[in-house]
């Protein structure tokens, strides 16, 4: 018998990647029970163990090979490379792609007496930031002068504290920063979470497991950005119609029984449907219009 090596993927143990990161697993067909005082999860019904942890600890994990795939932030992934460049050490994974969840923005903000007149306003400030490294890069870019506080946690408090001129944080809403008195000036990194490879991945059936997962989490992705849309249509403003649903240009078009002025058109949209477009189809004389999600994707 042989027995292949399970794959092991990290995840976030509790934050706000652990719920969809899980979700996006189990979408995949990956059934699996976490026991919240457990660091590993075994799947029931394939070779794979989730391994949750701290996420700043996921990019490190994949870069040395001690778990096959992690999903993490692209802003902790992009500070963990640059950390670990910095000091000559192995930095390398596989970024397999981009995941549709974990939005956010790292960005600089100041306190709102603060006058801001471009990232020049920001010279020999002293920024509390929990990313060290992508300031850096940014600051450097910018060519100007700064001194950083390193604050694991509460950064948003750190000017009122009386630890820093301002802070360079994640920012979502920005409900967080007006909360503390703070206003945001330069967006300096985009981030979403993404799904990484460690390149000491060699095992051909492991790979071959990856592979799968992939156009599965693939498929859950595409499905979550297309709606399934019918409605019956005059076939005289057929084109008109089509032309109003984004990513369909070669719907099903079906007749409609005792009516030969219109037909049935039956089509998956690459986004969701506002309200507005089904008004304009509305008035294009289109009737019965149902826009329905799509649970799984394939081919
Ligand atoms: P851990 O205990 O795992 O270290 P954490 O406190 O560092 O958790 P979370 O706050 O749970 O991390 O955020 C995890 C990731 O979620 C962030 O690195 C980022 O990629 C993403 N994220 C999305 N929106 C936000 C936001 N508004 N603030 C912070 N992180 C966000
Ligand atoms: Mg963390």
């Amino acid at each position: 018998m042989t027995t292949s090596k399970r794959i092991r993927i990290a995840i976030q143990k509790s934050g706000r990647l652990s719920k969809e990161s899980q979700q996006l697993l189990k979408l995949c067909g990956v059934k699996f029970n976490v026991n919240e005082q457990r660091l590993i999860a075994h799947a029931d019904n394939m070779p794979l163990d989730l391994l949750r942890v701290r996420d700043d600890d996921i990019p490190g994990l994949v870069m040395d090979g001690v778990v096959d795939l992690g999903i993490v932030g692209e802003n902790v992934l992009e500070e963990e490379q640059l950390e670990r460049e910095a000091l000559g050490k192995n930095a390398e994974v596989n970024k397999l792609r981009q995941l549709d969840f974990g939005a956010c923005r790292l960005s600089l903000a100041v306190p709102n007496e603060v006058e801001y007149d471009g990232p020049q306003s920001l010279q020999n400030m002293r920024l509390a930031t929990s990313y060290p490294n992508l300031l850096r890069r940014y600051m450097n870019q910018q060519g100007i002068a700064y001194r950083d506080c390193m604050l694991k946690g509460s950064v948003e408090v750190a000017p009122r504290a009386g630890l820093a001129d301002g802070i360079c944080d994640l920012v979502s809403t920005g409900a967080t920063l007006e909360a503390n008195g703070l206003y945001e000036t330069d967006v300096i990194f985009r981030s979403m979470a993404c799904l990484i490879q460690s390149n000491q991945t060699q095992d051909p059936a492991q790979q071959a497991l990856i592979n799968k997962l992939m156009s599965r989490i693939n498929g859950v992705i595409r499905a979550r950005e297309s709606k399934y849309i019918l409605l019956h249509a005059p076939t005289d403003k057929l084109d008109k119609i089509v032309s109003l649903l984004p990513g369909a240009e070669n719907p099903t078009v079906l007749p409609l029984n005792d009516d030969t002025n219109r037909v049935a058109i039956h089509a998956v949209s690459s986004e969701d449907l506002f309200w507005d477009t089904m008004e304009e189809l509305e008035a294009l004389g289109a009737t019965s219009i149902l826009v329905m999600p799509i649970e799984k994707m394939m081919g």
